[in-house]
């Protein structure tokens, strides 16, 4: 794609418009369509998509809002940065899916929003979720960071919930060149509302409406990630490809969970995540063979010292405690080619604990 980027790139610069511009507008129009939302709207990145998301929806200080206990930290910290309280719900799978009776257990009269994680890239059944929310009468923001093109049925995430908050964080399914995120929502007021937080509060100039941020998402990565859209399910169909090509290589071994799909789901591989108890063994066999892999996460966010001080600190929350000892995330991405990746799978079959 360099050529296209280089174009797009230079484009803007020659254009003397960098922010808030014509390819913010196009951008945004393409995302929304791409995954059936009313309106997209570009923000800095995607941490602020989450507490930007948040804010537009009503969460504040003193509410609580379930998340699940195993996912990236920046979803527990968008709720801390809105003055409101992470409660997390100990998750069933390593794709961060809950059981909805757990999830209906953790509403108290506090509860104000529930976010769900498209972990790794596969979908989280947003029914039942829904259902414990509209019961209780809840929002949903759901990250989908991981998840860009990922559907449930046969309907993209991104508009299926009262807002959707993606990172276009360089190593993400989509990703820029530099920081940017997004929310989707398919209601036109949320998104009036995001343009204004997102633009310290203001939808006329030197007129400030409530106290807002500085969060946009910049023409030049709004041109470049113009650019990388028209390529994304092309990219999510080599790593879906992909992901199969491992279930089938990495079937029958003892001791090694393959990742679980969910019937109706099409999810989009951002990680290929394996469980395994001999992950230190594991890691440095395939390391010896020119094998590099990740821990998503290793410390799971209950135990991060920044929280350590807080009532989170002390949760029991086993599922989460279990994954961050067993996961382990082997290459995945549009450019792994298939002999690349018998050397994964020779590496990871010829392994005896
Ligand atoms: C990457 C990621 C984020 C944060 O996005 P940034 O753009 O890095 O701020 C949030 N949630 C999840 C699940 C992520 O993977």
């Amino acid at each position: 794609m360099g050529p296209e980027l280089e174009d797009a790139a230079l484009r803007v610069m020659r254009s003397g418009r960098v922010l808030l511009g014509p390819e913010l507008c196009a951008f945004e129009d393409a995302w929304a369509a791409a995954v059936g939302a009313h309106s997209a709207v570009g923000v800095g990145n995607g941490l602020d998509a989450l507490s930007l998301g948040l804010r537009a929806l009503g969460v504040g200080p003193g509410d609580e809002v379930l998340v699940p206990s195993h996912t990236f930290i920046a979803t527990w910290l968008a709720v801390v940065h809105v003055g409101a309280v992470p409660v997390p719900v100990d998750v069933r799978t390593a794709n961060a899916d809950w059981d909805p009776e757990a999830l209906a257990a953790a509403v108290t009269s506090r509860t104000r929003a529930v976010v769900p994680v498209h972990l790794y890239g596969h979908p989280v059944d947003l029914a039942p979720v829904l259902q414990v929310a509209r019961a209780h009468d809840l929002v949903v923001l759901d990250d989908a960071a991981q998840a860009h093109g990922a559907r449930l049925g046969d309907r993209p995430v991104g508009g299926l919930t009262h807002a959707t908050a993606w990172s276009f964080y360089p190593g993400k399914n989509l990703g820029a060149l530099g920081d940017g995120g997004a929310v989707t929502t398919p209601d036109p007021t949320t998104a009036e509302r995001l343009r204004s937080l997102r633009n310290y509060g203001s939808t006329e100039k030197y007129r400030h409406d409530e106290v807002g941020y500085n969060s946009r998402l910049d023409e030049v990565q709004a041109a470049l990630l113009s650019v990388k859209l028209r390529r994304l399910d092309e990219h999510n169909a080599r790593r879906a490809a992909a992901a199969r090509r491992y279930d089938e290589g990495l079937a029958g071994l003892d001791q090694l969970v393959l990742p679980e799909r969910s019937a109706g789901t099409s999810p989009v591989w951002h990680l290929y995540v394996v469980r395994t108890p001999h992950r230190a063994r594991l890691r440095e066999h395939l390391a010896a063979r020119g094998v590099e892999t990740l821990v998503h996460y290793p410390v799971p966010p209950h135990r991060q010292r920044a929280f350590a001080d807080t009532p989170m600190a002390g949760l029991h929350l086993p599922m989460a405690d279990r994954l961050a000892t067993e996961v382990l995330s082997l290459p995945m991405g549009p450019t792994l080619g298939p002999d690349d990746q018998d050397v994964v799978i020779d590496a990871v079959r010829s392994f005896r604990a």
